[in-house]
């Protein structure tokens, strides 16, 4: 033993045997003063320092690392004891854990498990309501598409007493409600300036459609929006099918 470790447990010794010394005379082992019969081993103002200086160290870094490493020493030994490392209940045969702490492990794991399968079938209704959104918009597109191929190559059979009917009638049959002026613009009807009388008679044959109950409209006066009442629809189909049959 070297002269420096002699004079550390010299110094140990001493204060274990004055510890006791004091212990057993009733006097505080800190300080030294009498101790009331309530009190342990230290006066009430020792005691009060000591339990304050303890707080102040189990907050610390090295205070939590220490119980960290004793935590896992236990469990460590309780394992090789066959105990499980969480209470003093024996293993079970399939893990470490005793059959109570399995349990509960088991269960935290399925309820993680639940949690992911939660996100993921959300994930999957989110696609799926983006898939749809972009398929409709897509169908929109090729609604829109068709509607300008059909009015385009649209040819009226009434050609010489009814085109205007005839084509205002089919170009309806593809579009939800429209405006007066957005239907003759997709009809390619030519506006006032350019040919009165002809887009005179487009509009007169809108107004007798919608007196006939083949055309319905909405909104506010002077921004009227059109639209194929159901008797439209059969009689849109019928002019459409008749010209595909031809
Ligand atoms: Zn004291
Ligand atoms: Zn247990």
């Amino acid at each position: 033993m070297t002269a420096d470790a002699d004079r550390r447990d010299r110094v140990r010794r001493r204060a274990a045997e004055r510890y006791e010394e004091r212990k057993s005379s009733r006097r505080c082992v800190d300080c030294n003063a009498g101790l009331m019969p309530e009190d342990g081993v230290r006066c009430v103002d020792c005691a009060e320092r000591v339990r304050d200086s303890n707080i102040v160290y189990r907050s610390t870094e090295r205070a939590r690392a220490t119980r960290r490493k004793r935590r896992r020493e236990r469990a460590r030994s309780r394992v090789a004891d066959g105990i499980c490392p969480h209470c003093p209940r024996p293993r079970s045969k399939r893990s470490k854990l005793c059959d109570h702490h399995l349990a509960i492990r088991d269960a935290s794991r399925a309820r993680r498990r639940g949690m992911i399968d939660l996100v993921a079938a959300r994930r999957r209704r989110e696609r799926e309501k983006l898939r749809r959104a972009r398929e409709r918009v897509r169908e929109a597109a090729r609604r829109r598409a068709r509607a300008r191929r059909e009015i385009a190559t649209y040819r009226p059979i009434d050609e010489e007493r009814r085109p205007a009917r005839e084509r205002v009638l089919v170009g309806l049959r593809f579009h939800d409600w429209i405006s007066a002026r957005d239907l003759f613009e997709a009809l390619e009807v030519p506006s006032d300036d350019v040919d009165r009388a002809e887009r005179a008679r487009y509009a007169q044959a809108l107004t007798r459609l919608v007196r006939a109950g083949l055309v319905e409209l909405r909104g506010p006066r002077g921004a009227y929006e059109y639209h194929l009442t159901a008797a439209g629809v059969a009689e849109a189909d019928r002019l459409l099918g008749r010209r595909k049959a031809s």
